[in-house]
């Protein structure tokens, strides 16, 4: 059998702990025996982010621009025991914020269905991704406790020195009180990017706030979302079938109770920080969760939602067995060389990145399955592999697929 061609490099982002153990089973049992494979190879390992003072991390992020789709393994992101245990010249920065950063795009996470494993919410038969905007709001907000009787204004002083001034409160006894902010050029990629993507998956999108509070703030991550539709956005939108609509987010979380799921649902920071941790328990595993970060220019970035697994690492390190889940990392892949294909014109690397999933998918649904699903499946007489087996399952139904 002669194996799928590539025409652009994938950018293959490397990374730590289990997850660099499972890109290795991935690549070796999965992909290489079937496409020819072609990736620019960056090591975001912390050892080598460390070695290269971080460059590493930048250059991956670069070459994403250059090649438009990468796909990124799990990494550490360093704290004080990280430090120590790997000997860091630096607390390194999160890879992760150091690509959003360059690349300026909002991450949907969609969680993998399969049968045997039943949402909480009975009525959900589709995916529901959540696209979080990953810039300012309470994370960037700036707090105060107020000991006692005063006033506490919020000042804007114009680069030509006028004020203006608003009274946030007169407090007569002690209290709490923050200030926070957005950015209109934030809000408007984040809106970018979420019609891309909807575009791209033939999905409706929703977009919620509290505007009827917050009457200027939240009022323009509406407006803003609604202008770029109705200027950049609509026609596609009607020609591809989907809608676009905005509701208030008490009524955005009582709808996608009752829903069938199969939609995008746009959130601010906070709003998403919540609700998809609520949405990836509610449909089963994190390990079952794909993330995907879109630039509003269209260069795409694939990974797992899920960390690097390190209790399972350890394990590993010991030569005792594990039962790790590849399956976000597999879909990470066939994420990216779907979009290759796409974007190349290369129909069988799209065809062989659907093969993929089903084989996956499938190998699941027969009942051979790794721990942590094996716990909560309903499916009975379910064999529990380990993680290599469990890889080389998947290989065997893929092989009948080809
Ligand atoms: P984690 O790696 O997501 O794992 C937390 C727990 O979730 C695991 O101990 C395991 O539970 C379960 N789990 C997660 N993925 C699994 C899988 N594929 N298969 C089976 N079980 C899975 O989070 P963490 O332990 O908090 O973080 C470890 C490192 O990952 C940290 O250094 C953090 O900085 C990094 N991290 C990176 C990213 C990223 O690169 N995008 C995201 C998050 C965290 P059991 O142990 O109970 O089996
Ligand atoms: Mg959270």
């Amino acid at each position: 059998m002669s194996k799928i061609e590539m025409k652009t490099p994938l950018v293959e982002m490397d990374g730590d702990e289990m997850t660099r153990i499972l890109w290795q089973y991935i690549k070796d049992e999965l992909l290489l025996p079937f496409v020819d494979l072609k990736t620019e190879y960056y090591d975001l390992g912390l050892e080598h982010r460390n070695e290269t003072d971080d460059k590493v991390t930048f250059d991956s992020a670069y070459a994403t621009k250059k090649y438009g789709v990468a796909v990124k393994c799990a990494t550490i992101t360093p704290n004080a025991a990280r430090v120590e245990e790997y000997n860091l010249k630096e607390m390194w920065k999160s890879p992760n914020g150091t690509i959003r950063a360059i690349l300026d795009g909002t991450v949907f996470r969609a969680p993998i269905q399969v049968k045997g494993i039943t949402p909480c919410v009975r009525n959900w038969e589709k995916p529901i991704t959540i696209a979080r905007h990953a810039y300012g709001d309470v994370y960037k907000a700036s707090e105060m406790k107020i000991p006692g009787p005063g006033k506490v204004e919020l000042v804007y002083t114009a680069a030509d020195g006028t004020e203006e001034r608003v009274l946030v409160h007169e407090f007569e006894t002690a209290g709490v009180a923050q200030g926070m902010h957005n950015l209109v050029p934030s809000i408007e990629s984040f809106a970018r990017s979420c019609f891309t993507y909807a575009l791209d998956t033939k999905q409706t999108i929703w977009f919620a706030t509290k505007d009827t509070i917050s009457k200027k703030y939240d009022h323009t991550f509406k407006d803003v979302f609604q202008e770029i539709f109705d200027n950049e956005y609509k026609e596609k939108f009607d020609a591809a079938g989907i809608e676009y609509f905005y509701t208030l987010i008490d009524d955005a979380v009582a709808r996608v109770m009752k829903s069938k799921g199969g939609f995008i649902w746009a959130c601010k920071n906070y709003d998403g920080d919540v609700m998809s941790d609520m949405l990836s328990s509610a449909f089963g595993s994190l390990a079952m969760m794909t993330s995907v970060l879109v630039s509003p220019e269209g260069f795409y970035e694939y990974e797992a939602a899920h960390g690097t697994v390190q209790r399972h690492y350890y394990k590993h390190l010991k030569g005792e067995e594990t039962s790790t889940n590849p399956v976000a990392t597999i879909f990470a892949w066939t994420g990216a060389l779907r979009k290759r294909g796409e974007m190349d014109e290369l129909p069988e690397l799209c065809a062989f990145a659907d093969k993929l999933e089903k084989a996956t998918i499938g190998t699941i649904e027969s009942g051979t399955m790794t721990k942590d699903l094996a716990l909560i499946t309903e499916l009975q007489d379910v064999t529990t592999l380990n993680t290599e087996d469990f890889i080389k399952a998947i290989r065997k139904t893929l092989e009948g697929l080809m």
